[in-house]
C-alpha cells in the first residue's frame, strides 16, 4: 500500500507504469481519498505547506482557535435581565431601542398606537410584551429596514395586522422569497417616505445599494436618533467581509454619510449597545487603514514569488497563492494599531482583508 501512494504522485514515473498495468482504478480511487503522498515530504497535494513568511498571529480563516480575543468593556452593552431576554432603552420622546444583544430594532409610540422598525425573529414576539412596559397603545405601523431574515423575520411573530411600510427593492426580494415569516409591505417607496403620526416623524430615505438593495436610513427627527442597519458595529469589528455589503465602495459613501447625518444615537441593528459620533468615526478610521493596508499591500506583493514553480501553469493557484499573501500582508499592518481597539478583530479581520483586496484589485 505504501508504495502504491507513492507511486501516485504524478511526478513519480511509477506512476505512469502502474496505471499501464492495469491498476489505474484502485490509483485513482485512492488519489480522490486524498491518499496520494509526496514522495519528497510525506504530504500531498492540496495538504498545507511551510506557512509564508511573516505569518500571521492571528489565524487564517478555515483554522481552528483555542480561545478568541477577550471583548474589551467598551464593546459590552448594559447588563440584559436573563428571566426577560430582552431590554429596552430610552433614546428620546417615545423613541426605544430594544434588544436581546446580538440585535436591534426599534419602537415609537405616538398618540394613538406605536410604530415598529424591524422584527428581529430572536425576540420579535417579546416585543409586544416591551411595549406594554410603556404604552398599551396597539401596533399600529411596522417598518422594513431591509430584506434579511435576521431583521424582518419575526414579522409574523409580533402578531396583529399593521401597515407595513419598505422600499420596493424590499418588496421584490420579499416576493421572491414568498417567506411566511416576511409578509409583503403594504406600502413601498422608491426614494424617501415621511411617515408622519400623531406628534411624532419618522423620516424613511433610500441612498442606494451598499449593503443590500432596498436598505434604508430610518431617521427620528425629533430624537436625533438614526437606525441604519448592518453598515456600522459600534465598538466591534464589522460583521465578515464588511458585513456582507454587496457594493463595498458604496459602503465606504453610506458609512461616511452616517458620518456626517446630524443624529445623536445611532442604531445599527446588531451588537449589545446603540452607537455615538465617535463610534461612526471609530469605524470609518478604521475602514479608511483597511482601504490603505490592503491597497500598499496589492503594491508591495509579487504575484508567484515562493509558489511550487510545478504549480505556475494553473492560473487559479497562482492568484489565491498571491491573493493569500496580500491578506496576510494587509492584516500584519492593521494588527497593531487596531486589534486592541475593536472587539472581535481576531475573528473577522482576515475577511476583511480578503474583502478590500479584491474590491480595490477588480472595482
Ligand atoms: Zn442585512
Amino acid at each position: 500500500m505504501r508504495t502504491l501512494r507513492r507511486a501516485i504522485n504524478p511526478r513519480n514515473s511509477q506512476a505512469v507504469a502502474l496505471a499501464s498495468s492495469g491498476l489505474i482504478a484502485a490509483v485513482a480511487a485512492l488519489w480522490i481519498a486524498g491518499g496520494s503522498l509526496n514522495a519528497q515530504n510525506g504530504s500531498h497535494p492540496g495538504a498545507p505547506g511551510v506557512p509564508y513568511g511573516n505569518m500571521s498571529a492571528i489565524a487564517p480563516i478555515g483554522v481552528g482557535i483555542d480561545k478568541y480575543f477577550d471583548v474589551p468593556e467598551s464593546a459590552k452593552g448594559p447588563a440584559i435581565d436573563p428571566a426577560k431576554g430582552y431590554r429596552t432603552e430610552k433614546l428620546g420622546d417615545g423613541v426605544y431601542m430594544i434588544s436581546e444583544g446580538v440585535n436591534q430594532s426599534m419602537f415609537m409610540v405616538y398618540e394613538d398606537g406605536v410604530v415598529v422598525i424591524d422584527a428581529p425573529p430572536t425576540y420579535a414576539a417579546r416585543i409586544p410584551k416591551a411595549i406594554a412596559e410603556v404604552t398599551d397603545k396597539p401596533i399600529t405601523h411596522l417598518v422594513y429596514s431591509h430584506a434579511h431574515s435576521d431583521h424582518i423575520g419575526g414579522a409574523k411573530a409580533l402578531g396583529g395586522r399593521p401597515i407595513i411600510i419598505a422600499h420596493v427593492e424590499t418588496n421584490r426580494r420579499l416576493a421572491r422569497q414568498n417567506d411566511p415569516n416576511r409578509p409583503l409591505a403594504t406600502v413601498t417607496f422608491d426614494d424617501t417616505y415621511r411617515l408622519s403620526v400623531g406628534s411624532q416623524v419618522l423620516e424613511l430615505s433610500y441612498h442606494g445599494n451598499a449593503h443590500l438593495p432596498g436598505n434604508i436610513f430610518i431617521y427620528a427627527p425629533k430624537q436625533r436618533v438614526l437606525m441604519v442597519v448592518d453598515l456600522i458595529f459600534p465598538g466591534w469589528m464589522p460583521w465578515r467581509r464588511l458585513a456582507d455589503a454587496q457594493d463595498v465602495p458604496a459602503y465606504f459613501e453610506q458609512v461616511k454619510k452616517i458620518s456626517d447625518w446630524d443624529f445623536h444615537t445611532l442604531i445599527g441593528g446588531h451588537v449589545a449597545r446603540t452607537g455615538t459620533r465617535a463610534d461612526v468615526a471609530t469605524q470609518l478610521a478604521f475602514m479608511e487603514d483597511l482601504s490603505a493596508a490592503a491597497d500598499r499591500a496589492l503594491k508591495q506583493t509579487k504575484p508567484g514569488e515562493g509558489l511550487n514553480p510545478a504549480d505556475r501553469p494553473n492560473p487559479w493557484a497562482l492568484y489565491d497563492h498571491y491573493i493569500d499573501r496580500v491578506a496576510l500582508d494587509c492584516v500584519n499592518q492593521l494588527t497593531r494599531k487596531w486589534s486592541s481597539k475593536l472587539a472581535a478583530f481576531d475573528v473577522f479581520i482576515w475577511d476583511q482583508c480578503y474583502s478590500m483586496e479584491q474590491t480595490l484589485r477588480i472595482e
